[in-house]
Formats: C-alpha cells, structure tokens, sequence
C-alpha cells in the first residue's frame, strides 16, 4: 500500500498541473468573476425571513453568497427563556449564551436547506438589543450587554469574525461595527447587499441598515443595494399565514397604509417557485424556538413565505 502511493501522488500531481494548465488556456481574459451575493441580518433568522429565496436562487446559479449576521442573538429574553425551559424572570446570561448558540446553529441549519454551506455563515457577534445604542452613541463609548454582561464580540459555534480575522475580539462600540462591515465590504467585493429597511420597527433592523448604508458609502459601493422589511409597520407582513400562491400586499391599518414609510408596489419582487417556496418554509422552520409570551412568534415568521420576495432601494437616485 505504501509502495503504490509515491505512483499514485505522481500522477494525481500530473492530472493537476494538466488541470490547472487546461482551466489556464481556456479561461477568458477579462471575464467577470462570479457574483457575489452578501445579506446582512441583524439576528440569526432575518436572513431566511427576507432573503431566503434571494440566497437559493443565487447558490442555484452559481453565485458566492455569504450571510453576515451582525448580533449574536442573545437579546431576546422570551426565547431565552424557551429554550431553558424557565420562567421570563429566572433567565440569566448562561441562558441567554445558550439562545446565541442555539440560534446560530439553527443558521447553519437554514442554510444547508438554501444549498450554502456552513461557512458561508459570518457572525459579528454584536449584541442584540444595543445595535441602535451603538449606532447612536456619539463618544464612541463601549457597551456592555444588559443580559449577557460581554463588553466584546463573541461567537459560538465558530469564531466571530473579528476574532478570526484579527486574533482578537472587538469591543462593542460604533468604531468597530463600522470597522468591521467596511472590511468585509472590502474583502468580500459584493455584487448585491441585502439589509433590513430603514422603516423596520426593531432598532436593531434599522440601525443594520444605517451602519450597512454606512460602510457601503465609505468604500465607494457601486453595486445593487437592496432592503427587505421584516417588523413593517403598523403591522405588516399581509395576508398573514404561510401563502405560497400570494404576493405580498398592502393593507390600511387604522387608517394608515401598511408597511409604513414605504413605496407599494415595491420596486423590486423576485418571484418564487413553489418548490422554492417550501424551502423557504422549511429553512424558516429550522429557526423554530419557543418563544414564551409570543406564542404566534412562528407563524409571523411563515408569513413570508409568499410566491415572492419583495425588496426596496433606498440609496437609488430618484428619477
Ligand atoms: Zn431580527
């Protein structure tokens, strides 16, 4: 066995270079490299809500999609509470740990469901709750979480990314969120950014999209940029209830045209298939957690399974 290896290198060797030499000869120069697809969550979860059929159609076609979620998830205090089995007011920062893994988990879940892979995943592991504070916080001061009491980027099933770019956590303020997000801008080259609107009713979503907006203004971003809505106002998403022969639509609320603040029709809708439709259904699905005090918490979710996703274009010159 051992005997036949040294053959059995050489040749894979040769089958390499003629490989390498053969993808030299007939590639195109100046051919454009493939799209690359980058959709910024907020929490481990807005990714599929907003953009699931987005991120399946790209891997489909043979784009890079990477799914940046900027917070760790460990905000959210009624699932915290669901995964621990405990009461709201028995949940400590152990608890709040676990939800952070276990909703990262369930990304990596989602996103095998999408056709990506687990490391198309980056987590930032900025905290939940604090992105508007940190966004809004004009002396740049560092943050401590109330739940989790971190100070600092983590993450738990890999390495957040400051972390594995730079050795070393980053600290939770304004400077570095921005830091962060314009490296990666500038890493990963994107031909399309997805972010939560503006007019999201969680600050969380908001500030995403002005840190986003941010970082894409100060590398000189030409490319498209899309937002999704996820908490529309005064209460969207309409119809409710998982409607995968719907498209979306706007409804009066009160008076008031929901969502809030937005054109309608929207000026983007991607159609989706039915089978890509239930997918979308089922990489939500992975995102299940009990929720204690939400108990229609799940079925809002799957109220975005639709025959179509819809985006807006905030940052598009109007004509
Ligand atoms: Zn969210």
């Amino acid at each position: 066995m051992s005997r036949k290896r040294p053959r059995a290198c050489l040749k894979s060797a040769l089958l390499f270079v003629i490989a390498t030499g053969l993808s030299v000869a007939f590639a195109q120069p100046g051919s454009t490299p493939p799209a690359t697809i980058v959709v910024f969550a907020p929490h481990p979860d807005d990714e599929v809500i907003g953009c699931a059929g987005i991120i399946m159609q790209a891997l489909a076609r043979g784009a890079r999609v990477k799914v940046v979620a900027i917070t760790s998830g460990d905000g959210f205090p009624g699932a915290a509470a669901g995964v621990a089995h405990k009461a709201l007011d028995q949940v400590g920062p152990d608890d709040f740990f676990a939800l952070s893994r276990f909703r990262q988990i369930q990304s990596r879940t989602a996103l095998g469901i999408l056709g990506g892979k687990a490391d198309d995943l980056i987590v930032l592991g900025y905290p939940d709750g604090d992105l508007g504070n940190l966004y809004e916080s004009s002396d740049d001061k560092v943050i401590r979480q109330q739940f989790t009491r971190k100070n600092e980027t983590y993450a738990s099933i890999q390495k957040d990314y400051h972390t594995s770019v730079h050795g070393k956590p980053a600290a939770y303020q304004r400077s570095s969120v921005l830091g962060d997000l314009v490296e990666l801008l500038t890493s990963l080259q994107p031909t399309e950014i997805y972010v939560t609107d503006g007019t999201d009713g969680h600050i969380d979503h908001r500030a995403a999209f002005w840190f986003v907006r941010d970082a894409a203004k100060q590398v000189g971003y030409k490319g498209g940029f899309y937002t999704y809505l996820v908490h529309g106002l005064p209460a969207w998403p309409f119809p409710s209830g998982v409607t995968p022969n719907l498209p979306f639509e706007s409804r009066k609320v009160g008076g008031e045209v929901a969502p809030r603040g937005l054109p309608w029709p929207p000026p983007r809708r991607v159609p989706l298939s039915r089978d890509q439709a239930q997918r979308k259904l089922e990489s939500i699905r992975a995102h299940n957690v009990p929720v204690v005090g939400m108990p229609e918490h799940q079925s809002e979710m799957e109220s975005f399974v639709k025959a179509e996703e819809v985006f807006w274009t905030p940052l598009a010159t109007p004509r």
